[in-house]
């Protein structure tokens, strides 16, 4: 990190009383006095007190905060061929506001693909776009592509090192052991003018950043960085869950970044505890790990035969019920670290199963586009948990969302999808305003719109979020949902039309069989892991309503062809990261999508404006589908993907 000249304890004397004081703010952006990377204040990570300070300060001072953030993107990149477009030479924050348009990823997406190709990145972002990172979100079917900088690293270090202060408040002696992070890197590519394009948290892996870490005590991993950074997730994997088994009385805590990740982890281990097992016995690594870097660290961990731990870890896995394996196996645990708010909720009964009652913490929100917020209160129960939003990682706004649909009718579980629909027609609107991040009330719902350091202005982030209190004067927000997204099993994300487009691929080939496909819905089913999309299919005879013979091959393509329809996130995990399982189509009876309706009816839908919700979470709905089942049908060969 390039380190501030000036000592600064505080991020007050940061933003308000750095020594070096320039005459207004204006002159300290403009000067960044400081040379510190988008204002961020240099602190000892080791030192939790001093973070904690840090934190305070952050979220007492967030309006003056913003403010300098948002002058200093102004100020850097105001000559860009985007922003110059807006401001005609103007450096102000008004105009900014009133000139710049909020947008989506289709209305940049020709400045992105233009840098990828080779153009200057300076049309939006003064500071080198050095890579581009994959989000799960696509376009077009293909990863969306967001601009990042070298500077943004030192960001994201600076977040993480954040996160360690809070968790240090609520649970003691976490520098007595070390935690086992299942962290892993993901397929990259270049694009046609060598610019890298990888996942976030492959960028942030492979840096300096992380791989130089300076030490910290409250973070040493049992995993070492030769199998975080092996590129083959199978041995990553195993070797990782090897480490850790063997280090398993060090161990203070386990997690991975979503929860998705760890319960593959847990499956993995229950199919290859025997070999892992071998292994430790022997003192010496399967023969398959042929990875050098991986070979050769496992067996300094390793180190010679232990018998007796090989004993011991056979006993627990070899018990008929895996109910609280995690603190079987780990048995000084303390707590799991992954992210259980949003898609990942759906985990947190399976995870408690396997947890044996250990807190799971949800530590931090963010993305590939920045980094947004921390929870202040890592313990809290997975519904209870907020993000309260650092406001030096970018400038915040908000565009208020109406929470009830138009006719006013309650929100009803299993037409969650009609509601994010009216959501959508409030948001569109051209004239909504948003609101400042202090400006946001308690309660209400909102759409983050984002102006980063690294090149994107009021960009929709995509994420409903609902404000739940304050910290200090910074609001806390809890995450509801992403914007069209009907299904997610791993880091995919499928919306409403992706499904329909996929869909009506696959019923092509029924059609031509004289078959009429009359409604779907689906749901993710996450009770097996790993999880994986179900259709329901309600189908007839052309000409009668009777159910048709259904020709098991002809079902089978109808679920391959759905799965080479969604897009490259979707077959990547079912392809390359196994994540998610094969498609289901389940066949209904005829009257079924009628009991849905009473059903959603009896709940609060409106009759005049329901439309069949194209996905169901609601446990009774889907009982009222299962129950009606006919047939069954899985698609048999994993999609096509290649990196892009
Ligand atoms: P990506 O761009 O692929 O990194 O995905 C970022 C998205 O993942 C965010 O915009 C959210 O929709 C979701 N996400 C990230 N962190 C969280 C979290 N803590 N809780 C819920 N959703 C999250």
């Amino acid at each position: 990190m390039r380190a501030c000249p000036i000592s600064c304890t505080a991020v007050k004397q940061q933003f308000s009383t750095c020594s070096r004081k320039p005459k207004d703010v204006n002159q300290m952006t403009r000067g960044n006095p400081c040379q510190l990377p988008g204002m961020l204040p240099n602190y000892d990570p080791n030192d939790s007190e001093a973070g904690m300070k840090i934190l305070e300060d952050l979220t007492e001072n967030v309006e003056q905060i913003q403010q300098r953030v948002l002058e200093e993107i102004i100020t850097r990149n105001a000559r860009t061929d985007y922003l110059k477009g807006f401001l005609d030479g103007q450096f102000d924050k008004q105009v900014f506001k009133k000139t710049v348009p909020v947008v989506n990823y289709e209305d940049i997406k020709p400045y992105i693909e233009r840098i990828a190709n080779g153009d200057s990145s300076n049309i939006i972002s003064a500071e080198p776009i050095i890579e581009l990172l994959t989000s799960s979100g696509t376009s077009g079917g293909q990863p969306k592509m967001m601009p990042s900088t070298a500077e943004d690293l030192h960001r994201k270090t600076f977040f993480y090192n954040l996160l360690v202060p809070v968790m240090n408040k609520y649970v003691d002696g976490l520098d007595e052991g070390k935690a086992m992070y299942l962290l892993f890197v993901k397929p990259e590519t270049k694009t046609p003018s060598g610019l890298m394009a990888r996942p976030v948290l492959t960028s942030y892996y492979k840096s300096n950043n992380f791989k130089n870490r300076p030490f910290n005590r409250f973070n040493v991993y049992t995993s070492p960085d030769e199998t975080i950074l092996c590129s083959d997730s199978k041995q990553s994997m195993y070797c990782q869950l090897l480490c850790g088994l063997v280090q398993r009385q060090e161990v203070l805590r386990v997690g991975a970044v979503f929860a998705s990740a760890f319960l593959r982890a847990i499956k993995f281990l229950e199919h290859n505890w025997k070999e892992l097992c071998s292994n430790i016995r022997t003192g010496h690594v399967s023969d398959w790990i042929t990875d050098p870097g991986c070979r050769k660290v496992v067996s300094l961990v390793l180190n010679k035969p232990k018998p007796e731990l090989a004993d011991l870890i056979e006993h627990e896995c070899n018990s008929k019920s895996w109910e609280g394996i995690i603190k079987k196996l780990w048995p000084r645990t303390k707590y799991i670290e992954v992210i259980v708010t949003g898609s990942m909720a759906q985990y947190v009964s399976t995870l408690e199963y396997y947890s044996g009652g250990l807190p799971l913490v949800s530590t931090m929100y963010a993305s590939s586009e920045c980094y947004f917020g921390i929870n202040f209160k890592p313990l809290s129960k997975p519904w209870d948990v907020s993000y309260t939003l650092i406001p030096n990682m970018a400038y915040f706004e908000f565009l208020p969302v109406k929470k009830k649909n138009e006719d006013g009718a309650k929100y009803v579980q299993c037409n969650g999808v009609c509601k994010e629909n009216c959501m959508e027609k409030e948001t569109e609107k051209e004239d909504v305003e948003t609101v400042e991040l202090v400006d946001v009330k308690l309660g209400q719902y909102y759409e983050l719109v984002v102006t980063t350091f690294t090149g994107l202005y009021r960009y929709r982030v995509g994420d409903i979020l609902m404000v739940t209190g304050f910290h200090n004067k910074a609001p806390q927000f809890r995450f509801v949902h992403r914007r069209n997204v009907v299904l997610s099993v791993d880091t995919d994300k499928t919306s409403e039309e992706d499904l329909l487009k996929a869909v009506t691929k696959a019923k092509v080939i029924v059609e031509s069989l004289g078959i009429l496909l009359i409604e779907y819905t689906s749901y993710a089913d996450t009770s097996s892991i790993p999880g994986h999309y179900v259709l329901f299919w309600e189908i007839t005879s052309k000409g009668n309503n009777h159910l048709p013979v259904l020709d098991h091959k002809i079902m089978e393509q109808c679920c391959s062809t759905v799965e080479e329809s969604l897009d490259s996130v979707y077959r990547r995990c079912r392809r390359k990261d196994n994540s998610i399982g094969p498609l289901e189509i389940r066949v209904v009876q005829h009257g079924t999508f009628d009991a849905l309706m009473d059903f959603c009816v009896s709940q609060g839908s409106s009759v005049n404006q329901y439309k069949t919700p194209r996905c169901i979470k609601s446990g009774e709905a889907i009982n009222i589908l299962d129950s009606r089942v006919v047939a069954r049908f899985f698609s048999q060969k994993a999609p096509f993907w290649e990196p892009v």
